[in-house]
């Protein structure tokens, strides 16, 4: 903390010319200085990320499959899910190639190269087969 009481004491230590003193107060005062610029630069490091933080979750959404960033009005992404839920890393994910099947499903297949998560029609359709196969039948008549 710089304490603005030592500019008085180093004014009056420079009039009654004691210079030795007066230079180690003033050596005193340009530490002071140095860490409070430092902190300073700290400080506006931490309230520029923190102001990123706070614009990307305003303006991030999830549609279902994947996180989108609307910037300047235009949507942004794919981005993982997996990614974000785990670390809050906005991995874009890559578009695959579209293939026979995706067309049927109007719908691309994207995937996370960072964590491997695919997000496909395929899956989906894996994800309902296997929720059929999983449903107990009851008979009607017994
Ligand atoms: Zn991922």
């Amino acid at each position: 903390m710089l304490n603005y009481y030592k500019f008085y004491e180093v004014e009056k230590l420079i009039s009654q010319g004691k210079h030795d003193e007066a230079f180690s107060a003033l050596k005193e005062l340009q530490d002071a200085y140095m860490s409070l610029n430092d902190e300073s630069a700290k400080l506006r490091n931490q309230v520029h990320y923190l102001e990123e933080l706070l614009y990307i979750s305003r303006n991030l959404i999830f549609d279902g499959d994947a996180y989108w960033l609307i910037s300047e009005g235009q949507k942004q992404g794919p981005f993982c899910p997996t990614c974000y839920h785990e670390n809050g890393s906005l991995i874009r994910l890559r578009v695959d190639g579209v293939d026979s099947f995706e067309v049927q499903f109007a719908r691309e297949r994207w995937s996370c190269e960072h964590c491997g998560t695919v997000i496909a029609p395929e899956a989906e359709v894996e994800q309902a087969q296997a929720q059929a196969r999983s449903a107990k039948i009851t008979p009607f008549i017994q």
